[in-house]
């Protein structure tokens, strides 16, 4: 944990993560200990009904901890910072929606509202593996990512850096991402493509153990690939290569371009450890430069799991509120 945080005043904080399937909310204290976690609640499927969901959660937690001095929001899409708008999610029916505004008017609290790899970033850097210069990746149903530089998450001039899964290291390829481009490393790197992969490997092999877990080949995911990994499965493990090959140019280009000293990777994916971080390291070495004359940083799997975005966003609205940081330039600091 970092100096600067040291500051444990006794306030807590309000953290919601609202995913394309899920709302996970929660109260924390500064140092990110959590005092009390609420049932996960499913996204509603409409706007009134996801901001209602929102607010009845943000409401009860306060009225419960009267001590509550901040609220911060993980939100999955394309968040516009400081201001806390969400302009779009892909996989929500929500479409700028100003929601750091709406929640600062109800409940009178500040209010911080960033994007759910930021705020698992955050997370990932106040408790779990952490340095000054740092970069997340979380590999789920798709790939996200933070980026910590001196201490301070990077954010871009509008909020919306790092969205590595739009990274493009392939445009001669044939899988289409689902922001339209043919190249971006999420269509090769996701669970989604971990299950397209293990599809594919299933049908090769229809006696095989991928097509045996799964029921036939049609119905592979990327748990069943996981799952088939673990108990030793060539062709699984092959997969799990695959998308390891892609996420380590990911990361070969993130500390080229930054110069940062690690990279944690995590999400659902990712919990299968080293079957995933060995290829990951292996394709790193090969793609990142000047591999003989650097200190080559450490790759990591994350130690927070998956309540790591609300932790990280209410830890966000603690930090930035307490350091002013809104003072400050548009995007920056935490
Ligand atoms: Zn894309």
């Amino acid at each position: 944990m970092r100096p600067r945080f040291h500051d444990y005043d006794g306030r807590l904080s309000i953290g919601l993560d609202i995913g394309g399937t899920k709302i996970a909310a929660g109260v924390v204290d500064a140092e990110g200990h959590v005092v009390e976690r609420v049932p996960v609640v499913p996204s509603p499927a409409d706007q009134a009904a996801t901001l209602k969901a929102v607010s009845v959660l943000v409401e009860g937690l306060h009225s419960r901890h009267p001590g509550i001095a901040a609220v911060g929001v993980g939100a999955a899409g394309l968040v516009h910072w400081p201001e806390g708008r969400i302009r779009t999610a892909p996989n929500n029916a929500y479409r700028d929606v100003p929601l750091r505004h709406l929640l600062e008017e109800s409940t009178g609290l500040p209010t911080v509202v960033d994007n759910d790899a930021n705020a698992a970033c955050w997370a990932e850097y106040r408790m779990g593996n952490s340095a000054a210069y740092m970069a997340f990746v979380t590999v789920g149903t798709g790939v996200g990512g933070g980026l910590v530089l001196a201490d301070r998450l990077f954010r871009g001039r509008t909020g919306i850096a790092m969205e590595i899964g739009h990274m493009i290291v392939d445009p001669h390829g044939s899988e289409r991402c689902g922001c339209g481009t043919i190249g971006c490393l999420e269509p090769l790197a996701s669970g989604r493509a971990l299950g397209r992969y293990g599809s594919a490997a299933a049908a090769a092999e229809p006696d095989g153990m991928l097509a045996t877990l799964a029921g036939g080949p049609d119905r592979v995911t990327g748990e069943t690939v996981s799952a088939a990994a673990r108990a030793g499965d060539p062709a699984a493990c092959a997969q799990l290569e695959r998308l390891g090959h892609w996420l380590g140019i990911g990361a070969a280009t993130l500390v080229n371009l930054f110069d940062i000293e690690l990279v944690v990777i995590g999400g659902g994916v990712a919990e299968v450890g080293d079957l995933l971080l060995a290829p990951i390291r292996s394709s790193f070495s090969r793609f990142v430069t000047a591999a003989a004359h650097r200190e080559l940083p450490d790759i990591e799997p994350a130690r927070l799991g998956p309540e790591a975005g609300w932790i990280g966003a209410a830890l966000l609205a603690l930090d930035h509120h307490k350091e002013g940081h809104h003072k400050e330039g548009p995007a920056g600091g935490a």
